[in-house]
């Protein structure tokens, strides 16, 4: 556990307890600090009551002498409505924090490299903690992923810590000094929350602010946003700027042309590997978080061989194109946090004679956006409240078929799949959907993908 001895003696109010709040709380109470602790479902609060804190008089909404309020980023604190305790304490100049601010501010002897976007940050933060760890560096990563932030292992000095922001934690966030900063691509997302796509860019250009030397600022270049950014901080004369791009040759950046990954940070650009060669790496989406990973290692001192050893060696992350397992024929391959049409695309991006299973809570626009893609599947396999207008979409054009459950698609798309025998065979769950009609969230559905393929057909095992 992380402590938090700023805040001894100090009076600090958590709203929101999700885990990190859980987590947030005991830090800071292990600390010293006279910890109070709030949220708006009522079952929570008994939570925090159960685990020995004083709940915050959501009533009186006393502020006086309170240092800092641990926002949970996912409640709203400005926009599209404020939360009145928000309110309250922007009124009475409390400031609002977050647990990831908690940690760079406790481990300030540590390296902090953190990175944003708004796709592929979950992927370039597990690779490059992976890269560092392989390569022998002290490192934890977390932040928007895996265990709360101040659960990770204090690393002080020679350590570095490799965190995933998303726009809310970046709002959240007024000790962010760290030495790398990450921007990997803005597309609109999230806009009610940020007021507009001015107000999104403006969250994620704070991963830059107050950087601490030797400021490295890496930015995908290859979306409009992100360019301009770029611009800004290369003429700034603040920031040593790395641009990356899959698009084209970046000078003094990293960039990747049908998969062949260039490093011409230095004097000569220089190969580093190819990307296609990657398992666990799959499709051009991939190649973006794997040039900024590479620049990252690149700039704080690694040599291209232990990228490349760590590339090699990634076990990739769970739900994203994650290999559950396979035949010499068909692979089975859950990508369940593909929430949307366009995470579907990358997806079916990758294989040729796909038996896809899709459905659930669809976004507007439906999969009609995929349609270059339905000659890669030999059958879909269709799921939850979407699965009659999936199957308007796939008519004439797809065969198809609707299924109760996930079990039932998954067991028709395994038989088919091992029927038929097609070269690179792929049973994909890519639903294109959330799952909350069927299940908690989506790691829930690929994990039961996974059990089930599992359990149908053991002998699949799991591909090293
Ligand atoms: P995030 O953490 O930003 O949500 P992930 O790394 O978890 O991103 O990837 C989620 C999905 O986003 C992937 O399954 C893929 O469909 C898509 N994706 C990943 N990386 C990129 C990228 N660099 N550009 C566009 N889409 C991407």
């Amino acid at each position: 556990m992380i402590s938090t001895p700023r805040y001894a003696a100090e009076r600090v109010v958590v709203m929101g307890l999700g885990k990190s709040g859980l987590s947030a709380a005991a830090s800071l109470r292990a600390s010293g600090a006279d910890v109070q602790v709030w949220d708006d479902k009522p079952a929570q609060v008994q939570e925090g009551i159960a685990r020995g804190f004083t709940a915050f008089d959501g009533q009186a909404m006393n502020l006086d002498g309170v240092r800092a309020i641990v926002w949970s980023p996912g409640i709203p604190h400005t926009l599209p409505k404020a939360h009145p305790l928000a309110v309250r304490a922007t009124a009475a100049g409390v400031p609002l924090t977050c647990d990831v601010d908690l940690l760079v501010e406790a481990q300030t002897d540590a390296a902090v490299i953190a990175i944003t976007g708004t796709n592929g940050k979950s992927t370039t933060t597990a690779l490059t903690a992976h890269v560092f760890k392989h390569a022998g560096r002290k490192t934890e990563m977390g932040g928007n992923i895996g265990i709360p932030a101040l659960e990770l292992e204090p690393l002080g000095l020679g350590g570095t810590y490799v965190l995933e922001l998303s726009s809310y934690q970046l709002e959240l966030m007024p000790h962010l000094h760290c030495q790398t900063a990450v921007l990997l691509n803005i597309t609109p997302d999230h806009l009610d929350r940020h007021g507009g796509l001015d107000g999104y860019i403006a969250a994620k250009r704070r991963i830059f602010a107050d950087q601490r030397a030797p400021r490295t600022a890496i930015i995908g270049v290859d979306d409009e946003p992100c360019l301009a950014l770029y611009n800004a901080l290369r003429s700034d004369g603040v920031h040593k700027v790395i641009p990356i791009s899959v698009r084209r040759p970046v000078p003094a950046g990293f960039y990747v042309d049908n998969g062949n990954l260039f490093d011409c940070s230095g004097q000569f650009p220089k190969t580093i590997m190819d990307l296609k060669n990657v398992a666990r790496l799959p499709g051009a989406h991939n190649w973006q978080n794997a040039a900024a990973a590479a620049a990252i290692a690149v700039s704080n001192g690694l040599t291209h061989a232990q990228i490349i050893a760590g590339f090699q060696t990634f076990p990739g992350l769970k739900h994203r194109q994650e290999l559950v397992g396979g035949t010499a024929n068909v692979a089975f391959v859950n990508d369940s946090k593909a929430t949307n049409a366009d995470a579907a695309e990358k997806a079916l991006l990758c294989y040729d004679n796909i038996y896809w299973i899709a459905g659930g809570v669809a976004k507007e626009g439906g999969i009609g956006p995929l349609a270059p893609l339905f000659p890669r599947i030999r059958h879909a396999f269709l799921i939850g409240d979407a699965a009659d207008d999936f199957a308007d979409t796939l008519e004439g054009k797809v065969p198809f078929a609707l299924y109760e459950d996930m079990e039932s698609a998954i067991e028709e798309a395994g038989a088919m799949a091992l029927k038929d025998k097609l070269p690179g065979a792929t049973v994909l769950l890519s639903p294109a959907c959330a799952s909350f009609d069927m299940f908690k969230n989506f790691e829930e559905r690929g994990d039961r993908f996974r059990e089930e393929v599992l359990a149908l057909w053991p002998q699949v095992g799991k591909v090293a």
